[in-house]
């Protein structure tokens, strides 16, 4: 422990991947680099400068082109390479390296100090701005006008690829070019003061199986370098500098979180199935292709949600029609002759950036997000359904609208999915022409109208995330009322049983492919709802599986009616652990 460190403290965060890890921290600085500044410098000096500058330069260029090939050679990270790219593109950007050249004879000061003026520049120019993708991209520029800065100085940032003994990485936030370089040998869990559950760095850890909390304000002035922490990603707590005592109560949870995880691992190849005989389907959540090998090995049949809008994150350009077709295509083929749901993008709201050049909204959850957007760039929207469609030829692929509110938005989608195969019929591009589409069902409306929808739509996908937002008026982001983000909640479960009942009326299927589908306590009460299909991440799978072989579905039907009837949380969730607990001694730790 080092001086000043502080001694037991326990902190509260959001858990965004599964696991305990204690170790010690390897604390990353935030990127700036102390800048000597040289003034009056003569000509045949400032020629020197412009050398060392576009010398600095070039060794950045090499550097990232040394990354990108790294990058090429780990099957897991190289669908990120073109993050490199963009960035790689950018040392050629003329507002940073002409300015500075620029600059250096202008003001007749050395590269360094010339570098930095410039670099304010840039930031005072994109802080102006209301775009919050143009305010990204300048943060892009600073990072890359930082390394030329360190290749100027000579000094190198501690780096998560230099990092060579086992650590856990405790950073403000971590650049993307960061979180796709992880070395899961070394970087044994992670701590962010920023992010939240669909942050880069959240969605890197749960692929990756990396515990990981993040939402820690205080995190970088609480903890120095080399201070032991422990880290537990269920409950997103963190504990520096922790006793032995308390070290040992966590090795214990530790010891008994992993033996749970391997015992687990007999269920792969076991199907979904209760204990008198009721076949579930369990499905897999995708955002990156790397997730679908662990999907198919716990057992999944099909994928009930592929979250597309990762193909449009951390670039500056939008996925090409051929790109759309290449991921649906390897999604398609590994899953056959499961199904794969590939949802339409879903940029916008509060959950990502978009790089379609809208301005940040005032309230961007009920904003401009996913159909919506889609609807006002039919363009970008048709590119994509024209990939799904080509990709259709080599799978078993459903395509589904998110955030549909009613009958009138879904024909309109329904539309531009139409003039998209009439397109392909004219380019001769080959289809399978029945592919069939359904919907998310996340705004109320959608739930409300669900049997109008029924008649159109081919199958619902409840996306409990949303639904409960929208339902109860909780910001998902927003901690200070994520106290009230109960999946349990009295009106959330009578929403899905109201569509779950109008889907049955009308013959269609219906699934739930929000978190709560893979929260084996409320697996139980999803099954007594009378759903058959969920859809969840890969590590959720042999969870609820389990839970699910431990059911009698005879008792479902009642255990549905009496759930109904309470009337708040905190009844149906004891009802709830009560039913678990006498029926499935030993199931659940
Ligand atoms: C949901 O809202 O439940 C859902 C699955 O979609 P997302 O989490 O991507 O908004
Ligand atoms: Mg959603």
């Amino acid at each position: 422990m080092k001086t000043g460190s502080c001694v037991g403290i326990t902190l509260k965060g959001i858990g965004v991947s599964p696991g305990i890890v204690i170790g010690k921290a390897l604390i990353i600085p935030e990127e700036g680099v102390e800048v000597p500044a040289f003034c009056h410098l003569e000509d045949s000096f400032l020629l020197h400068e412009i050398e060392r500058f576009k010398r600095a330069v070039k060794i950045s260029q090499e550097q990232l082109q040394r990354l990108r090939a790294k990058i090429l050679q780990n099957k897991k990270g190289r669908e990120h390479v073109h993050i490199i790219d963009a960035y790689i593109m950018m040392l050629y950007d003329e507002m940073l390296i002409e300015d500075t050249i620029k600059t250096i004879k202008r003001e007749k000061v050395n590269a360094e100090w010339a570098l930095k003026m410039v670099l304010r520049g840039i930031r005072e120019f994109f802080d102006k701005t209301e775009d919050e993708y143009l305010r990204e991209r300048g943060a892009d520029i600073e990072h890359i006008g930082d390394r030329i800065l360190r290749n100027l100085i000579g000094k190198r940032r501690d780096k998560i690829t230099d990092i060579d003994e086992e650590v856990i990485v405790v950073a403000k936030d971590l650049a993307p070019t960061d979180t796709v370089q992880l070395s899961k040998d070394k970087v044994k869990g992670f701590v962010t003061v920023m992010g939240g559950r669909t942050s880069h760095t959240a969605i890197v850890a749960r692929s990756m199986e990396i515990p990981a909390v993040v939402g820690l304000e205080n995190i970088m002035t609480l903890l120095r370098n080399g201070d032991t922490v422990i880290v537990d990603g269920t409950s997103g707590t963190v504990v520096i500098n922790p006793s032995m005592e308390v070290i040992r109560e966590y090795e214990w949870h530790k010891k008994q979180f992993f033996s749970y995880e391997k015992s687990l691992h007999n269920y792969s190849e076991l199907p979904a199935e209760t204990i008198d005989g009721k076949r579930i389907r369990l499905m897999g959540n995708v955002e990156f292709l790397n997730e679908i090998g662990q999907l198919t090995d716990h057992g999944a049949e099909g994928i009930g949600l592929y979250r597309t809008e990762f193909l449009y994150l951390g670039r500056t350009d939008l996925p090409t029609e051929e790109e759309h077709l290449s991921a649906c295509k390897k999604v398609a083929e590994r899953v056959s002759p499961h199904p794969t749901i590939i949802r339409t993008l879903d940029l916008g709201g509060d959950k990502f950036t978009s790089n379609l050049g809208y301005e940040k909204e005032v309230n961007p959850a009920m904003g401009l997000r996913a159909i919506r957007l889609c609807m006002k760039r039919p363009d970008v929207f048709k590119t994509q359904l024209k990939g799904i469609l080509r990709a259709s030829v080599f799978g078993n692929i459903k395509i589904m609208f998110p955030m549909i509110s009613g009958v009138a938005e879904f024909l309109g989608a329904l539309k531009v999915f139409e003039e998209a195969k009439s397109e392909l019929r004219r380019e001769k591009k080959p289809f399978d022409p029945d592919v069939e589409v359904g919907i998310m069902i996340e705004v109320p409306s959608a739930a409300i109208v669900a049997d109008h929808l029924a008649k159109h739509v081919a199958f619902f996908s409840i996306g409990t995330n949303d639904l409960l937002q929208y339902c109860l008026a909780i910001d998902r982001g927003n901690e200070h009322v994520d106290y009230l983000y109960e999946p349990l909640h009295p009106a959330l479960l009578r929403t899905i049983k109201g569509v779950i009942d109008v889907a049955n009326r009308a013959g269609i299927d219906v699934s739930v492919c929000g978190e709560m589908a893979g929260d084996p306590s409320c697996t139980m009460a999803l099954l007594a709802l009378g759903l058959k299909q969920l859809s969840m991440n890969a590590l959720a799978i042999l969870r609820v599986k389990k839970i699910v072989r431990s059911i009698r579905y005879s008792d479902m039907m009642s255990l549905g009616e009496k759930i109904l009837e309470f009337s708040t949380t905190s009844e149906v969730e004891s009802y709830i652990n009560y039913e678990m607990k006498s029926r499935f001694e030993g199931v659940l730790i």
